[in-house]
């Protein structure tokens, strides 16, 4: 393939595109977890030390495909209720493949017009069936992670330089003391978050939970009158990872607020629960939170990586993690925009995928999407405990928490489950007990999927 020679790319593309599909095609088909996965072997399939000389792309590809293929878990597909893990949506799957075409970085609007105007509509429409302010900024991420992290370092700057205090200029040394509180059943990543930023994790505070996971608020109260006045960061949670559970948002954000502090709301996939009228009820009051951390890789169904950090503040977003240099046009400016408002500085065009995606389902399959998975996951909670397991949690969301017996018994049926690849779900430990944990969360799942997976589990679970 010579450069320039645009008709075998074409082929190139085409043949990647063909076989992306193909393997999709499949997805209700395969196995989900590799069967008889030999790890050295997969490993030594992507060769040993990096030959001299150049291989034609279609032969790289033909290389890739074997060795990829044995090693490949169908977390994309239907029957896949592992971690929290959304599939992805025909046209979000194309338009990241337009992407790769496109190869444009979403630094500034100067750098990729297109790629900013993408991100600019999706998120207003986000944010209007999240129930966000319209006045809010939306950073395009890499995911919760990130998000928490964008969104915490927003509150960093507003607290601190509410107090006085340039925390970008100075740090945190000699620093007035931030209080942050977060909920007993926090996400990992909002530690992570804190460690990055230098706050550390021993400065957290935590608050009880209720029987659901959700936060208890007269705990909230009782935390936040038990310390000094003075920057204050409060991280809530809109979906729970194993009951789904969401915090009271309404009365946490009143009492946060009034006592001067900030609310952070990590709802990686609960956030979505706002996105349909049938769940919207659970995140009341999400409007008054200052920072939000959602995933769009999760309950969207847009492929990885993708994720947004909202700021009610969009002054302190951009404060906190704007970034400009000399040589640098569109960026740091009095108007902020794409990276001004995300960690990466050259940046994919995420805007592209989740705007298809947005478009694909429109606001009423938005909703469907998750009513259904909700329908889906109180289907396979009936039909587990109709066949005699025990369902640990209200299924108020898409997460289902299921024992079978004691803790042993329940970890010995995880992993035959795992082996077996009708479907995939993971083990937790939930109240100090071992838990089955199924996630329904994406689009491809039909009850036949579920009544399949449920037959299975208890097929398994009665040999054991
Ligand atoms: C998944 C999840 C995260 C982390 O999101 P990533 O996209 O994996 O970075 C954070 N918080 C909650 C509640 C989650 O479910």
């Amino acid at each position: 393939m010579k450069p320039g020679d645009s008709s075998d790319l074409t082929a190139l593309f085409e043949r990647a595109a063909r076989e992306g599909a193909r393997y999709r095609a499949d997805l209700p088909i395969r196995p989900v977890a590799p069967p008889g996965l030999d790890a050295e072997k997969l490993r030594a399939a992507f060769g040993d030390t990096l030959g001299d000389d150049p291989v034609d792309p279609d032969d790289v590809l033909t290389e890739l495909l074997t060795a990829a293929g044995p090693g490949l878990v169908a977390s994309s597909g239907p029957r896949f209720f592992g971690l929290v893990i959304g599939g992805a949506l025909p046209a979000a799957s194309a338009a990241d493949i337009l992407t790769t075409g496109w190869d444009q970085n979403a630094l500034n609007p100067v750098i990729s017009p297109a790629a900013l105007a993408a991100e600019e509509r999706a998120g207003i429409w986000i944010k209007d069936l999240l129930g966000i302010p319209a006045s809010a900024s939306a950073g395009f991420v890499t995911g919760g992670q990130a998000a928490n992290t964008v969104g915490l370092a927003a509150a960093r700057h507003h607290q601190l330089a509410a107090a006085g205090w340039d925390v970008e200029s100075d740090g945190l040394a000699g620093a007035p003391r931030v209080r942050v509180v977060a909920g007993a059943e926090r996400h990992a990543t909002i530690d992570r978050a804190l460690r990055l930023l230098g706050f550390g994790t021993a400065v957290l505070e935590p608050v009880a939970a209720a029987a659901d996971g959700s936060l208890d608020p007269d705990d909230l109260a009782r935390v936040l009158a038990a310390g000094p006045d003075g920057p204050l960061i409060v991280c809530l949670q809109a979906g729970n990872v194993n009951t789904g559970a969401v915090d009271p948002l309404r009365r946490s954000a009143d009492l946060v607020h009034a006592h001067g502090g900030w609310v952070h709301v990590d709802g990686a996939f609960g956030l979505w629960a706002g996105a349909c009228p049938s769940t919207r009820p659970l995140v009341d009051g999400v409007e008054l939170a200052d920072s939000w951390a959602c995933d769009a890789h999760k309950w969207l169904n847009v492929p990885y990586d993708s994720g947004l950090a909202f700021c009610a503040h969009p002054e302190a977003h951009a404060a906190a993690v704007s970034y400009t240099a000399t040589y640098l046009v569109g960026s740091g400016t009095a108007t902020p925009t794409g990276s001004d408002f995300s960690l990466e500085s050259s940046r994919r065009a995420r805007g592209f995928a989740v705007w298809a995606a947005l478009r694909e389902l429109g606001r009423d399959g938005v909703a469907d999407l998750v009513d259904r998975a909700c329908a889906l996951a109180r289907r396979f909670a009936s039909a587990l405990a109709e066949g005699g397991a025990e369902i640990a949690n209200d299924v108020v969301l898409n997460q289902v928490l299921v024992r079978f017996g004691d803790d042993e018994r329940t970890d010995r049926v995880v992993a035959a489950v795992q082996q077996e690849g009708t479907c995939w779900l993971g083990g937790t430990t939930w109240r100090g007990r071992r838990h089955l944990r199924i996630s329904v969360i994406n689009h491809l799942t039909t009850p036949d999927d579920v009544d399949a997976s449920a037959a299975a589990v208890l097929r398994i679970a009665a040999e054991m």
